[in-house]
C-alpha cells in the first residue's frame, strides 16, 4: 500500500489558492540537494489507507473552508509503486469533486513518462516536471526548485498536458 509522509488539509504554499495537500513517499531520483530526503523511503509515513483517502476527499470537499484543489508532490507520486494509487484517488476527485483541480509534482520530465504514468495526465490539471537540479536551483520560479522544472498545463482544449508557456508571477 501507498505510503505518505505529510498530510496539509489546509495548505497556501503547494499550489494557489488553499488547497488540500498530500505528500506520499517513495522516490526513486536521489536528487542532490532534495529537500525531501525523508521521503525517499516508500515505508516512510503513514500507509494512504481507506481512512486517510476518505479524509482527504472529505476535506477538499468541505465548505467552510473552500479549497481550489489538491496538490500531490513526495517523494514522486508519479514512480511505478505509488502510481496505482495515486490514478485512483485523482480519478475519484475528478469524479466526485469536478470543480476541483489537480497538481502534481514529479521528478520524471514529461518525455520520459511511460504509457502507464501518462494515464495520469488527463486527470490532472498541471504537472510540475523534471529532478531537482541544485546548480539550477532558483527562488523566481513559482512552485519549482530549479529552472529546468516546467509547469505543465492541460490546455483548454485538449486532454493532454502541453508545455505551458503561462509561467506564473515570473
Ligand atoms: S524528485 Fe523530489 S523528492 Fe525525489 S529526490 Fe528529487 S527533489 Fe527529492
Amino acid at each position: 500500500m501507498m505510503h505518505y509522509s505529510g498530510y496539509y488539509p489546509l495548505d497556501v504554499v503547494n499550489g494557489p489558492g488553499v488547497r488540500v495537500s498530500l505528500f506520499v513517499s517513495g522516490c526513486s531520483h536521489a536528487c542532490e540537494g532534495c529537500y525531501n530526503r525523508s521521503t525517499w523511503s516508500f515505508k516512510a509515513g503513514q500507509p494512504f489507507d481507506l481512512l486517510a483517502e476518505e479524509r482527504l476527499m472529505a476535506d477538499l470537499a468541505d465548505q467552510r473552508v473552500v479549497r481550489q484543489g489538491l496538490s500531490l508532490s513526495g517523494g514522486d507520486p508519479l514512480h511505478p509503486r505509488n502510481l496505482p494509487s495515486v490514478l485512483r484517488l485523482a480519478a475519484r476527485v475528478r469524479r466526485e469533486l469536478p470543480d476541483k483541480d489537480i497538481w502534481c509534482w514529479t521528478g520524471y520530465r514529461l518525455e520520459e513518462l511511460n504509457a502507464e504514468q501518462q494515464q495520469l495526465l488527463p486527470l490532472l490539471d498541471v504537472l510540475i516536471d523534471g529532478r531537482f537540479e541544485q546548480r539550477l536551483k532558483t527562488n523566481r520560479l513559482a512552485w519549482r526548485g530549479s529552472s529546468n522544472q516546467r509547469l505543465l498545463y492541460r490546455t483548454e482544449f485538449g486532454t493532454q498536458l502541453a508545455c505551458g508557456l503561462h509561467h506564473h508571477s515570473e
